[in-house]
């Protein structure tokens, strides 16, 4: 642990978190946007933002409509404008518009759970009270061999036990630049990896590195791009029209099938030259034709 981490630090000492602030209302909210997207795209939505409702008091005034279509980008805008003036509300309600420093009071806010507080107290106070873990962390902790559980809890709870205190806020940015520049969700650059001779992942794909390697929010973006247009895909040129392919040559008219040439009518089966002698078959026709006329007359 003690290796990894002083490789880290040597290869990424300016990590930071790469959302644009002044403040720790700023963060807050940057922080609350980011979910489900990512931070460059976060960073061109907040400098409107941050001069439309330059506080708590002014966001938890907003229009939610106003709100939400500043936002409109980031995605979830309607939740997260939701959690947006919930949090602004209760932050000016219970706080006197000071964004508050201790983790019991952030996970109290609408829209902050553990890995935003850990974001706001590291960054704007400096305060080691957790570790962060995001997508990347909990995509590169399991790989690097330091936990075996998935869930986000879990993980900060075992990277707690491993990683000294006073370096909480740090080691998790200098891991989430290591997921974005190198350890990639799906194709790791082990090859020029500083982690490499330490890490039982190294040269093996992203699936065999471990069922985490679940795509990067930007991955998750692109994916969902690329899916937007369905109503273009179903009746494209290579997909023939529902219409056209019940009633189409190759299939039969219902119709045409029962009463077809094939099937003789019910009436000229019975009595019929191939049937044998009525008193042979009594049984069998006197039964069977009452129900055969049934079912065949709907039809007709
Ligand atoms: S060696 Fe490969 S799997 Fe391990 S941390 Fe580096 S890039 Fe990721």
């Amino acid at each position: 642990m003690a290796e990894i981490a002083a490789r880290l630090a040597e290869r990424w000492p300016d990590a930071v978190v790469e959302l644009d602030h002044q403040n720790a209302y700023q963060l807050l909210v940057a922080t609350i946007l980011a979910a489900q997207s990512t931070d460059k795209l976060i960073n061109t939505v907040t400098p409107a933002l941050f001069a439309r409702y330059p506080d708590p008091r002014a966001l938890a005034a907003a229009e939610p409509s106003e709100l939400e279509a500043m936002i409109f980008s980031t995605g979830f805008y309607r939740m997260k404008a939701k959690h947006l003036i919930g949090m602004a509300r209760a932050v000016t309600e219970r706080h006197g518009g000071v964004v508050p420093d201790t983790m019991e009071a952030l996970v109290e806010l609408p829209g902050v759970a553990r890995k935003t507080a850990n974001v706001v107290l590291g960054s704007a106070f400096s305060k080691n009270e957790g570790v962060v873990v995001d997508t990347h962390v909990s995509r590169l902790a399991p790989r690097l061999g330091l936990t075996r559980q998935s869930d986000p809890a879990g993980i900060e709870q075992d990277l707690m036990r491993l990683v000294p205190r006073d370096q909480w806020s740090i080691f998790a940015h200098r891991l989430i630049w290591h997921g974005r520049r190198v350890c990639h969700a799906r194709k790791p650059d082990c090859e020029h990896c500083t982690l490499a001779p330490l890490c039982p992942s190294a040269g093996l794909d992203a699936h065999a590195a471990g069922k985490t390697a679940a795509p990067t929010r930007a991955e998750r973006a692109a994916a969902a791009k690329a899916k937007a247009a369905p109503s273009a895909r179903k009746p494209g040129p290579a997909s023939p029209a529902p219409s056209a392919r019940k009633p189409g040559p190759a299939s039969p008219a219902p119709s045409a099938r029962k009463p077809g040439p094939a099937s003789p009518a019910p009436s000229a089966r019975k009595p019929g030259p191939a049937s044998p002698a009525p008193s042979a078959r009594k049984p069998r026709p006197a039964k069977a034709a009452p129900a055969r006329a049934g079912r065949r007359e709907p039809r007709a």
